[in-house]
């Protein structure tokens, strides 16, 4: 197991878009890997591969929590969005807020899972708006850009873990 230090908000790099994964090399293989262990540890939902430091379009979503679903999904591109949710919203990036964020809660993302198979995924809810979240780190986009309304502190509750 091997985790990766997670960037936060202020960091340039958590700005920057993302280029494609043209191949699966074991460098990229052990990225995911990586993703995922820093994910757990963090005890996060989702994790976009620049929050550990790496400009490559990658994403890993566990939204049953600890190993119950995980999902690689590279290079992905979002099909179809439709609908809309406002719900809470964390990021392991963005350690200390949460907030209102809009969401569509429909959605239909192509990609590539970790063995670089195509693949389509249709989502609903807690995983459209954890892939939507996802993808905006691919381009550089952070929750709190398109926060409506910070949250007043009180508990976590298992809808805003951090993305
Ligand atoms: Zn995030």
């Amino acid at each position: 197991m091997a985790t990766r230090n997670i960037r936060t908000l202020g960091d340039e790099l958590l700005r920057k878009k993302s280029r494609e994964v043209e191949e699966l090399t074991p460098r990229i293989t052990q990225l995911i890997d990586d993703m995922f262990d820093t994910m757990y540890e963090a005890d996060g939902v989702g994790l976009a591969a620049p929050q550990v430091g790496v400009l490559r379009r990658i994403i890993v979503i566990d939204v049953g929590g600890k190993k119950k679903a995980p999902m690689c999904l590279i290079n992905p591109v979002v099909e179809l969005k439709e609908g809309s949710q406002i719900t809470s919203e964390g990021c392991l990036s963005v350690p200390e807020i949460s907030g209102k964020v809009e969401r569509p809660d429909h959605v239909i993302v192509k990609g590539r899972d970790r063995n670089f198979k195509e693949i389509t995924i249709e989502a609903r809810d807690l995983l459209a708006k954890a892939l939507m979240h996802e993808i905006d780190h691919l381009d550089g986009i952070m929750f709190v850009d398109k926060m409506i309304e910070e949250d007043k502190p009180e508990k976590e509750t298992n809808d805003k873990k951090g993305l």
